[in-house]
């Protein structure tokens, strides 16, 4: 999750920094100051001064110092999106996802989901279309039975001009979108056409299994991989 600016200044307005800090270690008020215990050093005498105005605090003993944040994620081994959580829940504040990152990620998942499909329809191609006999021919003779077909998702991209971008139109992927994930083209008047023609593809799957844009990997289906 990422979180907007404005929410992190609420969580820490909202903090009180001595509570947090006297919370895990031991807080001595002298007139209008507050010191502690350092517990990132060992001391018998307070040498950590809070201040609780701004929330921050610094030890003179060894150097530490910091926020509310980090002094959550120092004691508790936390992430700072975690320590602003954490935060948030004593304080009963309710954050909301960063917008900006959440269109960051429809737009992956959107991406995902084309290349996804793309992949679909360049298997089906390869198994079923008449045009795909010299493709399968290719595969056979390179020793990739249909079980390494089915496995490394191989496909096959038809050699007219528009064949995915009919397909992926109809699944409702965006013109845009096949486009950024490097599907297809724009052509002169702005037509679009598919990237990939007459040609065998590996796509490269990320450790999640989901099969990242600009990954398909494009081989002539006469000449094969270079390798
Ligand atoms: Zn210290």
């Amino acid at each position: 999750m990422a979180f907007s600016d404005q929410d992190r200044d609420r969580v820490r307005d909202a903090t009180n920094i001595v509570e947090l800090v006297g919370a895990v270690t031991t807080v001595k008020k002298s007139g209008r100051s507050y010191t502690a215990i350092c517990p990132f050093h060992q001391e018998k005498t307070p040498s950590m001064s809070l201040d609780a105005a701004r929330g921050l605090y610094h030890c003179f003993g060894c150097g530490v110092g910091g926020d509310v944040f980090s002094f959550v994620q120092e004691t508790q081994g936390l992430t700072f999106p975690e320590a602003l959580e954490f935060l948030a829940q004593k304080a009963g504040i309710t954050l909301e996802e960063d917008p900006a990152a959440g269109r960051r990620k429809g737009e992956r998942r959107r991406l995902v989901e084309a290349v996804r499909l793309a992949t679909e329809v360049y298997q089906r191609r390869l198994k079923k279309a008449p045009e795909a006999g010299h493709a399968r021919a290719y595969l056979r003779s390179r020793g990739y039975d249909s079980d390494v077909v089915d496995r490394f998702k191989i496909g096959y991209a038809l050699g007219t001009g528009d064949d995915l971008v009919r397909e992926l139109r109809a699944g409702g992927i965006l013109d845009r979108t096949m486009v950024d994930a490097g599907l297809a083209r724009r052509g002169q008047g702005g037509r679009l056409y598919d990237y990939f023609r007459d040609r065998v593809l590996f796509p490269i799957s990320d450790v999640s299994g989901e099969i990242p844009s600009g990954s398909v990997d494009g081989h002539s289906a006469t000449t094969g991989p270079s390798t």
